[in-house]
């Protein structure tokens, strides 16, 4: 771990821009899967419903760049939810069977519980309904929860980087109150849901607030995870001095409360799990930055506007929306998707900083593709 400075030049913002699919390609499917050129199998879809957040957060879309004069994408260039299940149907013939819904906030965008109950009533190749979980900042959750259960959504990640009033509404930067994240998350926990915590910890914002948080979550069955402040997009100015890593972490936390680790759920985890010695619960650490898990990462993401990216820090993606709009058939998108994961070779996480010191290196921000 270098404690070397490194400085992202914010470019301009772009929406993910599109590459064409590929017109000729190797096909690499087989036990079910697609399998990409590190011996990957595609297993997880995210799918990101908006561009739109009621929050703005400083280390996603920061409100001296997501001000009044940012031009969000036109509702026609959006997929319609008829065009998303088409493509989850597709996505589902090859193996996956986990599909998360994110943005944006994602629960600003309409009828989204229609889209969640369509998606549950699919089948995976193992004939069962597919996973569907949310990442979600919360505001619309306590309203939405019932709604959204007997939608058929299996879960929901709340995004919380502070219980402390201050420091969580200087992070939000709208003001939003965290009394009121607490209130969705106890309304997830009433209407049935697993719920998941998800805490991005970054130098000088949030370090205070990790005990804070893991004990208002002890006991309770909700699980924290702590994401590395990662360099996802451009108009965050991310530096790695900002970072804390995941090791620092479980170091603080073990002098207040021992943990042991746990081993993965399965393969491709994005969080190492731990549990507390005295029986409290699990937690969980996402450590993208300093230590990479790119070996093991399974997750393809869909753009708000169609396009399949293959690395939450590339700087384009496929164009499935122009096939979708253009006639293609079922058959053509999933050729042209299998040759696009049978091609992939991203691994940005292992490479981080010898790419980030390309000044120019641009990536897709955040919201197009979600987290
Ligand atoms: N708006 C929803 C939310 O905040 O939960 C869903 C979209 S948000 C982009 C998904 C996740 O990405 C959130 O948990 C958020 O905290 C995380 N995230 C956003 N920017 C990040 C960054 N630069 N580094 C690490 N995590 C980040
Ligand atoms: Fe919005 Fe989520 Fe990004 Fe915060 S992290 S600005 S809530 S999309
Ligand atoms: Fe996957 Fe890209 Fe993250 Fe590596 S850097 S784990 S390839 S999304």
């Amino acid at each position: 771990m270098t404690s070397k400075t490194i400085d992202i030049v914010p470019e301009e913002h772009t929406s993910s821009m599109r590459l064409p699919v590929p017109i000729a390609g190797a096909v690499n499917f087989k036990d079910g899967h697609l399998w990409d050129t590190r011996g990957r199998p595609l297993r997880d879809l995210r799918i990101s419903l908006t561009d739109h957040c009621n929050f703005r957060c400083r280390y996603c879309m920061p409100k001296e760049k997501f001000d009044s004069r940012h031009q969000y994408l036109a509702h026609t260039e959006l997929l319609s939810f008829e065009e998303i299940k088409r493509l989850v149907a597709i996505f589902l013939r090859f193996g996956v069977k986990k599909i998360r819904l994110t943005g944006g906030e994602p629960l600003l965008r309409k009828h989204v519980c229609s889209l969640i109950a369509d998606i549950k009533a699919m089948r995976t190749t193992e004939g069962k309904s597919p996973d569907v979980a949310m990442t979600t900042n919360g505001t619309l959750l306590k309203r939405m929860a019932h709604d959204l259960k007997a939608a058929g959504l299996d879960r929901v990640t709340v995004s919380l980087d502070a219980l402390n009033e201050e420091i969580f509404q200087s992070i939000n930067d709208v003001g939003f109150p965290a009394a009121k994240v607490l209130e969705a998350i106890d309304a997830a926990l009433a209407a049935g849901f697993p719920v998941k915590v998800n805490t991005v910890v970054k130098r000088g914002m949030n370090e205070g607030e990790i005990i804070p948080i893991l004990e208002r979550f002890r006991h309770t069955g909700v699980i924290v995870r702590f994401i590395e402040y990662m360099d996802a997009g451009t108009a965050n100015g991310w530096r790695m001095d900002d970072v804390v890593p995941s090791a620092e972490l479980v170091e603080r936390v073990s002098k207040v409360w021992p943990i042991e680790p746990l081993n993965p759920n399965y393969t491709g985890e994005t969080a190492t799990r731990w549990r507390y010695k005295d029986g409290a619960g699990e937690i969980g650490f996402v450590s993208s930055v300093t230590q990479a898990f790119c070996k093991t990462c399974s997750r393809v993401r869909l753009s708000i506007e169609g396009s399949l990216v293959l690395c939450l820090f590339a700087d384009r993606g496929y164009d499935l929306r122009t096939l979708l709009r253009g006639g293609a058939t079922d058959d053509e998108i999933a050729l042209a998707i299998a040759r696009i994961w049978s091609a992939r070779a991203d691994h940005y996480s292992e490479i981080r900083l010898s790419e980030t010191q390309k000044r120019s290196h641009s990536r897709i921000e955040m919201q197009y593709i979600g987290g």
